[in-house]
């Protein structure tokens, strides 16, 4: 027999199905949301909407946004010779923050893992190469994928793509925790990650 309506079991199995949310959670989440006034639940249910049907992903590097190319692309200021490839918009938020990087990214979506089954064809990689032969001002590579070892079998096999065309390739130190997702490092260790990068 079912506790709850039907309603509220499909809130919360959809809440369940995201990630991070076991099913107490949902379940607090959702007695949350049906406690909430109306025009609030409106105002979630819409922002929702409006972010998925909105958001896309920047022509020059791939992260998520809401115009064709994105504000640090468009920026004129910013260094378009040196251009930091990260796994995911996360990471990028990541360096973002620290302020200081002053150069352009590179969004892979994902990390090269024959263990779930994902080639280099799964990620962004061959928009990468495409833009280093449309752009060839470009003077480094910074390959910041995280220090997992789906992140370390990307940065080799970008590295290898990447050496025959005479661009310099580096990777960021490992002073960044084995495993680590870039997200989750504070800012002082990603910039000295950043400032230790070595040739590959
Ligand atoms: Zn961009």
């Amino acid at each position: 027999m079912d506790l709850y309506s039907g309603y509220i079991n499909t809130l919360i199995d959809e809440l369940a199905a995201l990630p991070g949310i076991g099913s107490k959670s949902a379940q607090r989440l959702a007695f949350h949301l049906i406690n909430l006034p109306e025009g609030r639940v409106r105002r979630l249910s819409e922002a929702i909407l409006q972010a998925k049907q909105n958001v896309r992903y920047c022509r020059e590097c791939f992260t998520l946004t809401d115009s064709e190319i994105c504000p640090i692309c468009k920026n004129e200021q910013r260094d378009h010779n040196t251009i930091m490839v990260v796994e995911n918009t996360r990471d990028l938020a990541a360096y973002e923050k620290t302020g200081k990087y002053q150069g352009v990214y590179h969004v892979l979506h994902g990390a090269i893992s024959p263990m779930l089954g994902i080639g280099p064809h799964d990620i962004r990689l061959k928009e990468l190469m495409e833009r280093l032969s449309r752009e060839p001002e470009v003077k480094e590579v910074i390959i910041a994928t995280n220090s997992s070892l789906e992140g370390e079998t990307t940065a080799m096999y970008i590295s290898k793509l990447i050496k025959p065309t005479g661009i310099r390739v580096t990777r960021i130190a490992s002073g960044v925790p084995v495993g680590g997702d870039l997200e989750y490092i504070d800012e002082v260790t990603l910039l000295r990650a950043l400032d230790g990068r070595v040739e590959m």
